[in-house]
């Protein structure tokens, strides 16, 4: 495989493991980095998510050293957990702007080129917490379910023009989103995962190589989860 990939959030945690496990499989791969350093070895592109230009510049610069974007990995996430009675509405939307409208944008616009070769990957990074809900984290988990929603629209949409869209729902994972929460959380949600611990990002970033693999191409509007057995029954 030689394709021109895009990960949004690929400078660190998931999407940075899912950029070299794509690259180490032999594809040309491009990453957004927005505050992280540009990780090394990989074509970094400074972009924000929640801004349509800077998304629409970063798939030029990629276009430009690797052709046409065939596949997209969305992953660019962020948190901004609090009980509902302190969640700010600016908290709450600042969060669906990145996690939901951020992968809008992004499939908008990779959706150009795909259209026009008629083939294309793209897998948007949602959470177990996205069909079972989490207390502190009602902007978070929703904008994770509406993200299934959105994936599953474009599954119907584009899937006659052999697009595929399918979703990876990641349990809690070592990176710096779960090192964010302290010793007491983590071993409170560790005792709900039936395989007793967190998940390493390699973990997550093979089931995102696979659904971009010819091996899965026949699979569209999925939801898998990567998550030891937390989600299970949802
Ligand atoms: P990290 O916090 O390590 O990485 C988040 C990534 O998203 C970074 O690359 C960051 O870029 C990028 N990002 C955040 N906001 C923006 C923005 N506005 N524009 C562009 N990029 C942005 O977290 P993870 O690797 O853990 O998270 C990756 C994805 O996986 C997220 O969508 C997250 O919700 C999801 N996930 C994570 C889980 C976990 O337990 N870790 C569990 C389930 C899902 P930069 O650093 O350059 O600012």
């Amino acid at each position: 495989m030689s394709r021109s990939v895009l990960i949004t959030g690929g400078s660190r945690g998931i999407g940075l493991a899912a950029a070299r496990a794509l690259q180490a499989a032999g594809d040309r791969v491009a990453v957004t980095h927005r505050t992280a350093e540009p990780p090394a070895g990989l074509l970094a592109i400074r972009c924000d998510v929640t801004d349509s230009a800077q998304v629409d510049a970063a798939f030029k610069r990629a276009e430009e050293e690797h052709g046409p974007v065939e596949v997209l990995v969305c992953c660019a996430g962020i948190n901004k957990d609090q009980l509902l009675m302190r969640m700010s509405e600016d908290d709450f939307t600042a969060v669906l702007n990145t996690n939901l409208t951020g992968a809008f944008r992004a499939v908008k616009r990779a959706s150009k080129a795909m259209l026009r070769a008629k083939s294309g990957r793209v897998v948007l990074v949602s959470s177990a917490v996205a069909l079972r809900g989490e207390a502190g984290q009602a902007n978070y988990a929703a904008s994770k379910a509406a993200l299934i929603g959105f994936t599953r629209s474009m599954a119907r949409e584009l899937g006659p023009r052999n697009i595929t869209f399918n979703v990876v729902a990641p349990g809690l994972t070592r990176t710096q989103m779960a090192d964010d929460l302290s010793e007491e959380q983590l071993e409170r949600l560790v005792t709900q995962i039936p395989l007793g611990r967190l998940a390493q990002p390699d973990e997550i970033a093979a089931t995102i190589a696979f659904l971009t693999s010819p091996q899965a191409g026949y699979i569209t509007g999925a939801v898998i989860p990567v998550d030891g057995g937390a989600g299970m029954g949802h």
